[in-house]
């Protein structure tokens, strides 16, 4: 399957993409990760992009796009593909469409995670990552490791993302809503989209994501 993961900031995405990844066997390629993991290993695009997440704003197409092909293109991800952060405006969009009808391949679906913007603040205010690998998530609270700081999964240290400063926070909040919502208007006209709430426990949106992607299945 080939999925598009969209949702604001905070809504769960990375969170998400993680079980539905394994469920579906398929690879989760976030954008965002990868630009944190150039950051870490400070490549000439890790510094680029740094300049740009910074300030909550977009890091720009040519970039995005070539990383994202790059990354959908390696052996793993040949029978699909679940993609999170990308595409996060129209351009993108199109540039992915672009890029499957190429490949005589298409989106199966594009899964929209609705939260009120109030849960997001309090999920993006307490979000710590792992500095070995961005896509091992906590929440303070809501996501607690077993030892304060320290990642459950491969035990390296947890911090605070920059670009989760509360004043980064309300940029990408407008962002999201300027630059990327149009893509969910964009999908839909090709019939492609399914909203579900993500309110409620992790594993309960994981069963609400599947059964909506299962459903899309059995409609193509
Ligand atoms: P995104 O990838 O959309 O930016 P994340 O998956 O990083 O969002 O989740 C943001 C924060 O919210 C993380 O700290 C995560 O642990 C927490 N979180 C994710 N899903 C839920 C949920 N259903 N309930 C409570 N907290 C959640
Ligand atoms: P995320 O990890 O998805 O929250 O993304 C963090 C930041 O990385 C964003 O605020 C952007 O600056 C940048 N970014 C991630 N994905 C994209 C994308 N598809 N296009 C442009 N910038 C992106």
């Amino acid at each position: 399957m080939r999925i598009v993961l969209v949702g604001p900031p905070g809504a769960g995405k990375g969170t998400q993409a993680a079980f539905l990844a394994q469920n579906l066997s398929i690879p989760h390629i976030s954008t965002g990760d990868l630009f944190r993991a150039n950051i870490s290993k400070q490549t000439e695009l890790g510094k680029l992009a740094k300049s740009y997440m910074d300030k909550g704003e977009l890091v720009p197409d040519e970039v995005t796009i070539a990383m994202a092909k790059d990354r959908m293109e390696q052996p793993d991800a040949v029978n699909g593909f679940l993609l999170d952060g990308f595409p996060r405006n129209v351009s993108q969009a199109e540039a992915l469409d672009e890029m499957l009808q190429h490949e005589d391949m298409k989106l199966d679906g594009v899964l929209d995670l609705e939260v009120p913007e109030t849960e997001v603040v309090k999920r993006i205010a307490g979000r710590r990552i792992c500095r070995n690998d961005s896509a091992h998530v906590f929440h303070v609270s809501y996501k607690a490791p077993k030892q304060e700081g320290v990642c459950d999964v491969c035990g390296g240290e947890l911090y605070q993302r920059d670009d989760d400063s509360e004043e980064t926070v309300r940029k990408r909040l407008e962002v999201y809503h300027t630059q990327t919502e149009p893509i969910i208007d964009y999908y839909k006209a090709q019939g492609l989209v399914v909203t579900i709430s993500a309110l409620g426990k992790v594993e309960e949106v994981t069963g609400r994501a599947m059964e909506a992607l299962k459903r899309e299945d059995d409609a193509a």
